[in-house]
């Protein structure tokens, strides 16, 4: 069991399915919406308990998105087969889950690389470095 819920706590959900690893979106609409990459990981909608007013965004014939219309969390990737990719990132404590691969890697932005070394600060850039 999973709990999620949006930055300022307006929508929050409950999954009772077995999750299982995270794929990277890398495609120009989660772009977009996130400002970077989308991570999601799917889900049964007849396993995903949620409370809370979910505003959507139809992006395309086959998908719609979903987020909080108070503070814009971007929340669920529905495609219209009973399927909803959580976001990843709006999963609350510990998920045991780990991020096995990368799609529409081609339409990624230029400014990163998957898997590239880069220095992880514990907090700032000013703390100290941590092992990533
Ligand atoms: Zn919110
Ligand atoms: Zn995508």
């Amino acid at each position: 069991m999973h709990d999620g819920s949006c930055l300022c706590g307006a929508i929050r959900y409950r999954v009772t399915a077995e999750l299982g690893p995270v794929t990277a979106c890398h495609c120009t609409q989660c772009r977009k919406i996130t400002g970077h990459y989308a991570a999601a990981v799917p889900a049964p909608w007849d396993s995903v308990a949620v409370t809370g007013e979910v505003k959507w965004y139809r992006s395309s014939e086959a998908a719609r998105r979903g987020f909080c219309p108070d503070c814009g969390s971007y929340l669920f990737w529905e495609e219209y087969d009973g399927l909803v990719y959580l976001m990843a990132g709006a999963l609350d404590g510990e998920t045991g889950l780990r991020m096995d691969g990368h799609i529409f890697y081609a339409d990624r932005g230029d400014y990163y690389r998957a898997g590239e070394a880069l220095p992880c600060y514990a907090q700032g850039r000013s703390g100290p470095e941590i092992e990533p």
